[in-house]
């Protein structure tokens, strides 16, 4: 039956049922980092529940997964941390159409079109990083983006972030830890020869092996970064989100350099094409493109909902198969 043609009482359980799943794949996925279901299979029922909230927003209560970043709740044994501004999820789409979608939705609102940072959209988890007086003070994961944990032992085992900055700024900024494939696939060998259950991507391992107490654990395993967001841009000079790619590489924090400025939607077609088939080359795990509206007082304009900012769009690649072997090719970075 199409949604608008659903009785009120079959679309209220359905929602209520895909709620119930949707938060219990997420506890497995976000806090116990152990997904139940692969993540094109959650992403389906997430947009079915997306419709059916749409259709029927009475039924949209405020624990909904479409309401709240990441898990319900951070659960582990870490520390907390208030995060002083949220951390935000992205929203996300599966096609072109959807791409221009946005676009004519976000060119209306500004009144005129944008150009667009195009990011690669890395398979990690979120992490916040606090500098004082360019030294790093904390490290916090997204939690449910009011509420993270306190990882800061463990990222400071982490080489590619720096202790210290070039500069002596004071500023939080945020970014992805991920996993390099080749580890990924070096520590799930070795998980399998050990008799322990191998990880499920290189994501669940970076998040698996970051939220940990004991931290020689995080030291052992090989993580890595990219930052890619401050909320203070102001303290570098910014202005544009390219501009702030630019300077956070000049602090010395490690920054993707796949990231390209468009003019227009149109041309995301072949950052995407391109990426598509440098996908199994890269060093890393992506699993899509995130566009971002390129100048930083815009994206103050666009602003946010509870859940995603208003100013960026990630486009969802297919689903790819498991990568499990070590591949004896260069990796590029
Ligand atoms: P998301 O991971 O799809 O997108 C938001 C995140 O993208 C940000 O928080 C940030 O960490 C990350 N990101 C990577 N590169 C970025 C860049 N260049 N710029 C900005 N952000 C970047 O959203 P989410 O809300 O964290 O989780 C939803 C995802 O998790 C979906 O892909 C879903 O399939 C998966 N998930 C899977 C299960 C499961 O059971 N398999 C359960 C819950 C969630």
């Amino acid at each position: 039956t199409p949604i608008e043609k659903m009785t009120t009482e079959t679309a209220q359980q359905e929602i209520a049922h895909l709620q119930t799943q949707l938060i219990n794949y997420g506890v497995a996925y976000y806090e116990n980092d152990e997904p139940l279901v692969e993540d094109h299979i959650y992403d389906a029922l997430y947009a079915r529940l997306v419709a059916l909230e749409s259709v029927f927003p009475q039924f949209m209560t405020p624990d909904s997964p479409t309401q709240n970043v990441g898990g319900a709740d951070t659960k582990s044994d870490l520390a907390k941390v208030t995060h002083p501004a949220p951390m935000l999820s992205l929203g996300d789409v599966f096609s072109l159409a959807e791409l221009e979608e946005w676009d004519v939705r976000t060119t209306k609102s500004l009144g005129f079109q944008s150009a667009y940072n195009l990011e690669l959209k890395i398979d990690g988890l979120a992490v916040a990083l606090t500098y004082e007086q360019g030294k790093l003070v904390q490290a916090s994961t997204r939690g449910n983006g009011v509420v993270g944990e306190d990882v800061t032992r463990n990222v400071k085992t982490i080489k590619s972030v720096p202790q210290t900055l070039t500069e002596p700024l004071t500023i939080e900024v945020r970014g992805e830890i991920y996993m390099p494939k080749k580890s990924f696939a070096k520590l799930n060998l070795q998980r399998e020869a050990d008799g322990l259950e191998p990880f499920a991507n290189p994501r669940n391992a970076a998040a698996g092996s970051l939220r940990q107490l004991d931290v020689g654990i995080t030291k052992s395993r090989e993580l890595s970064a990219f930052v890619y967001y401050t909320a203070e841009p102001e303290v570098l000079g910014a202005t544009t989100q390219s501009g702030a790619l630019a300077r956070f590489a000049s602090l010395g924090l490690p920054t993707n350099h796949q990231n390209r400025v468009i003019e227009k939607m149109a041309d995301i077609a072949d950052y995407i094409s391109e990426y598509t088939a440098k996908r199994d080359e890269l060093a890393y795990g992506i699993d899509g493109v995130v566009v971002k509206v390129n100048q930083l007082d815009l994206q103050i304009d666009l602003g946010n909902t509870v859940k995603i900012p208003r100013w960026a769009i990630a486009y969802k690649f297919p689903p790819e198969e498991a990568l499990t072997v070590v591949r004896d090719i260069e990796w590029t970075v």
